[in-house]
């Protein structure tokens, strides 16, 4: 009899582990996911609130690839239980589904900042205000943006006013989502400069330039304290004035049914280098609500990277996480960012490049002659390479450093070598997308371009340059 896996969450990380499982017939998996849709890009969001993508088209896989692969995908199925002595866990509506083992996708939710009057006594929200993470949020937040869009245009002098309460990344992308809709915009932001969490002082001023330049204003080192109907009430005592707030401050893993079934939980579900609790071995967990060696993550790359190997750790293969590679690409602002390692942290000497008016920003840290730790905004022409360079450890020349910032001259572009990482999300090499006849193929087959999409202009070009594929027979 095949071995039943059930996947509780039906988010990034539980399709790509789902993907690695599909035609496997000595499995039979089962996803719960408690939204009404199929599995989508929730990295593409803001992109259907500012209009450039429609919801439809965030889809990663549909209900019917799911049935066409055997696997039972069911939505709006939320698991209330994990009863661990009878292997089975407990929907809403008291079904029972009993596992072999079971994995925990459950990702991570939005955590409410301390704010006066934002929760009422009824339980509810202010009625401005809004949260961001799921299509749901997505589709109550355009339509608010809409009916005040409409309202500005009837009286463009009051012209309406959002505020995003958080500067971090989901910060920024509604910011922008909002301005380009043609909302007054601000950002408030505790820290002080933006994307604290990930890049320096250096690289939040870039960003914050480019919010500006949409109308955007950015207030840095302050904190919203209270919510009112006239706004919101910074702690410098300033009021914005609002007619929309929305909260991207900070989210958590979302552990709670894990802690009710008895499951070692710290900030996340803690797991072993093959993913499995270290309270249950036939419980497991990937994506935002798993911690490995006391961290949790919080991006798409490290999700699938452990979906991969949790599916070769289902199928019985030697397969091991280490979570030592740190790769973040992050759709901020208009700006694509990418991360690598810790940049503000890692030790070694720093080589650093900015532009604010071209908007691009590039710091590296090299130790012992090897990049350690990188941040890029705006101009990522080089990541490919710079990624490549700090997987392997290559040891730099003493100025290759400096040269690896400078941007590509436009003359004389240097190929990428097939090794060079092109998409993080994935994974995915030159030489893989070289390897595929067109775009699609090239989707299909290696997922590139599905993550937050920042490689979608090399691949084309990679696709376009790759010599024909030779007709055989
Ligand atoms: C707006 C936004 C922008 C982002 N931008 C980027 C970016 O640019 N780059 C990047 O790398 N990352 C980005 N991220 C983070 C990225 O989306 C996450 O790291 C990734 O989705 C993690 O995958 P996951 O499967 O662990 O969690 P999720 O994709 O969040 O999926 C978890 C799913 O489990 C469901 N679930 C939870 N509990 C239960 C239950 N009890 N029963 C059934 N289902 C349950 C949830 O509803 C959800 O559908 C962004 C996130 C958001 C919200």
């Amino acid at each position: 009899m095949a071995e039943r896996i059930v996947v509780v969450g039906g988010g990034m990380a539980a399709v790509r582990l789902a993907e690695h499982l599909a035609g496997d017939d000595r499995l039979a998996v089962t996803v719960l996911a408690d939204e009404p849709h199929a599995p989508y890009n929730r990295i593409l969001l803001s992109a259907v609130l500012e209009g450039t993508h429609a919801a439809d088209a965030l889809t990663l896989r549909s209900e019917e690839w799911f049935a066409a692969h055997g696997i039972d995908l069911r939505l709006g199925a939320r698991v209330l239980e994990v009863d661990r002595a009878a292997r089975a866990v407990v929907l809403v509506d008291g079904e029972r589904v009993a596992y072999d083992r079971l994995v925990l996708a459950c990702g991570s939710i939005p955590t409410l900042p301390p704010i006066r009057g934002l929760v009422r006594r009824d339980g509810t929200l202010h009625p401005t205000v809004h949260a961001f993470r799921s299509l749901a949020d997505c589709r109550r937040l355009d339509e608010a943006a809409s009916s005040l869009v409409e309202e500005g245009a009837l009286a463009p002098v009051t012209r309406p006013r959002a505020i995003v309460v958080g500067g971090g990344l989901l910060g920024l992308q509604v910011a922008r989502a909002l301005a380009v809709r043609g909302l007054r915009t601000e950002v408030v932001e505790g820290a002080d400069h933006l994307l604290a969490r990930q890049v320096g002082p250096g690289a939040g001023r870039v960003l914050a330039r480019d919010l500006r330049r949409l109308g955007t204003e950015v207030y840095t080192g302050a904190r919203a304290v209270r919510i009112t109907d006239d706004g919101l009430q910074l702690d410098n005592g300033h009021v914005l004035p609002s007619d929309l707030v929305v909260l991207t401050a900070g989210g958590r893993p979302s552990t709670a049914l894990a802690r009710r079934a008895g499951l070692m939980v710290r900030r996340g579900v803690v797991v072993d280098h093959t993913l499995t609790s270290v309270t249950d071995d036939r419980v497991h967990a990937i994506g935002d609500c798993a911690e490995h060696r006391r961290r949790t993550t919080g991006n798409v790359s490290p999700a699938w990277e452990q979906a991969e190997v949790l599916a070769r750790v289902l199928r019985g293969e030697e397969a091991s996480y280490d979570g030592d590679r740190s790769v973040a690409r992050l759709r901020a602002t208009g700006l694509d960012v990418a991360v690598l390692g810790d940049p503000e942290r890692a030790a070694g000497e720093v080589v650093e490049v900015t532009n604010p008016v071209a908007g691009s920003y590039r710091r590296l840290v090299v130790h012992g002659g090897r990049i350690v730790a990188a941040a890029l905004v705006g101009d990522l022409s080089r990541v490919g390479l710079i990624t490549q360079l700090y997987d392997r450890g290559t040891l730099l020349g003493p100025d290759e450093p400096g040269q690896l910032l400078l941007p590509e001259a436009a003359d004389a572009p240097t190929p990428l070598p097939d090794e060079a990482e092109v998409c993080a999300c994935a994974g995915v090499t030159a030489g893989e997308v070289r390897a595929c006849g067109t775009v699609g193929e090239c989707v299909d087959r290696t997922r590139a371009t599905t993550g937050c999409g920042g490689c979608a202009d090399v691949v084309r070009r990679l696709v376009d340059d790759s010599p024909a594929p030779v007709a055989v027979g």
